[in-house]
């Protein structure tokens, strides 16, 4: 365990007392307590990752690797260290699986184009659902663009489950690799990725998992999920910006030519052509974002010490009191109910604009996102141009499904 406070383990299943970890919840919003609710976009940040981003710099920042004073020794163990946590926090067997990156979305587009370009022939597939994020379309539509492939997409249920018989049919001898969120930003819905890496690895295709909003709420085991890459940003793990993780077994890590040039990713350059580091140091091009990474591994570490099995009972507890205060509404149309979803909550309400609503919640302490997710695909889906967004984190508890509610009904009085 890290140097930083985690807040000594607090057992039970109440978990309010973790609010007090945030330091920017403790701030009034128009003169109210604020209300969170926008943590599927980024979650806030506890304490102790806050001080363990200002001690690096006060305490023993340097550049890492080769520094052979002791600054840069130190920094670059406590980054190493990071690995090992990671390694722990999602299951995986072997640390040198672990390479650091800016977030999600370029761990994807590092996949795509490292590992999945170098696949694809003319007429060959990669095959996504209609739930992405966009940063789980637009990576492979710039390969199978490049190369001439198609890309091909799983449907979406009415009540936003995947369509397990259309992803199904969309397998074929063409397919060469499988891009799936497990969690969706915007539906709350909570794919069946242990099966669709079955279906998958019974036809020699690999799997990658997009883990941005699966990561943040509940355990994640890379291992029993049979992924071949998992990825997750740390600004949603509350962690810092500009940090994140790609998960690949080393087999593939290990075939894969580096996604750029530089520093720190080679083991000898010459003009005739340089030698590659071996994984994960082939994938890190480049200072990385030193203190953001020490920092990540406390976000983990913190976490941890709550407990993901709480947090995802926590959040679970907190989605049926919100649905069921929300069913009062008759013109309220939640997008996204499928069984057993994540604590996400998108919705609509009849002659009002999303926009609007954001507006006015704001106004009452209510941080919600309103607009498309970067799920435009999906408002097409479900018809909509937008939706209001209300999403749960750790520190999320009753009195903000409560100010939710006493939110809308302003927006009712003033616009309804
Ligand atoms: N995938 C999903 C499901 C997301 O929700 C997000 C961010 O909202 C991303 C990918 C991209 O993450 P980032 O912007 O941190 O790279």
């Amino acid at each position: 365990m890290s140097a930083y406070p985690m807040h000594e383990a607090r057992p039970g299943a109440d978990l309010a007392p973790y609010r007090a970890d945030f330091p920017v919840l403790q701030r009034p919003m128009n003169d109210r307590r604020l209300a969170f609710l926008d943590s599927a976009a980024s979650a806030q940040k506890p304490q102790c990752v806050i001080d363990a981003e200002r001690d690096c710099y006060e305490r023993y920042y340097a550049n890492i690797h080769r520094g052979v004073y002791q600054l840069s020794q130190q920094s670059t163990q406590a980054f190493e260290n990071v690995r090992g946590i990671v390694q722990r926090f999602i299951n995986a067997p072997d640390e040198r699986e672990v390479v650091f990156v800016r977030g999600a979305t370029e761990a994807i587009n590092l996949v795509a184009q490292s590992f999945v370009r170098p696949m694809l022939q003319p007429g060959d597939e990669v095959l996504i659902t209609g739930m992405e994020h966009h940063a789980n379309i637009v990576p492979w539509q710039l390969v199978t663009e490049a190369t001439g492939a198609h890309l091909v997409v799983a449907p979406v249920l009415d009540d936003g489950s995947l369509d397990m018989d259309g992803l199904r049919a969309r397998i074929s001898e063409r397919t060469r690799f499988i891009s799936v969120v497990h969690v969706s930003n915007t539906l709350g819905t909570i794919n069946p990725v242990e099966t669709i890496t079955e279906l998958a690895h019974a036809r020699g295709i690999p799997v990658l998992i997009d883990g941005a909003q699966s990561a943040p709420h509940m355990p994640v085991d890379v291992q029993a999920m049979g992924a071949d890459f998992y990825t997750f940003s740390a600004h949603k793990t509350y962690g810092p910006n500009g940090s994140g993780i790609l998960w690949g077994r080393l087999a593939h890590l290990q075939a894969m030519p580096p996604y750029q040039g530089g520093g720190d990713m080679i083991r000898t350059v010459r003009f005739e052509g340089s030698e590659y580091a071996e994984p994960p140091q082939r994938f890190e091009a480049g200072t990385p974002n030193i203190a953001g990474v020490i920092a990540t591994g406390v976000g983990l570490e913190y976490m941890e010490a709550v407990g993901r099995d709480r947090i995802l009972a926590h959040e679970q507890s907190l989605l049926a009191y919100a649905n069921e205060r929300l069913a009062e509404w008759d013109d309220l149309r939640v997008i996204g109910t499928a069984p057993g979803k994540a604590g996400v909550i998108s919705f609509v309400i009849d002659g009002i604009h999303p926009h609007d609503m954001g507006t006015i919640l704001d106004m009452e302490g209510v941080a919600v996102r309103v607009g498309h997710h970067c799920t435009q695909p999906l408002m097409e889906r479900f018809d909509v141009p937008a939706t209001v967004r209300a999403s749960f984190g750790l520190y999320n508890d009753r009195a903000d499904v409560d100010a939710l509610v006493d939110g809308l009904h302003k927006v009712k009085s003033l616009l309804g």
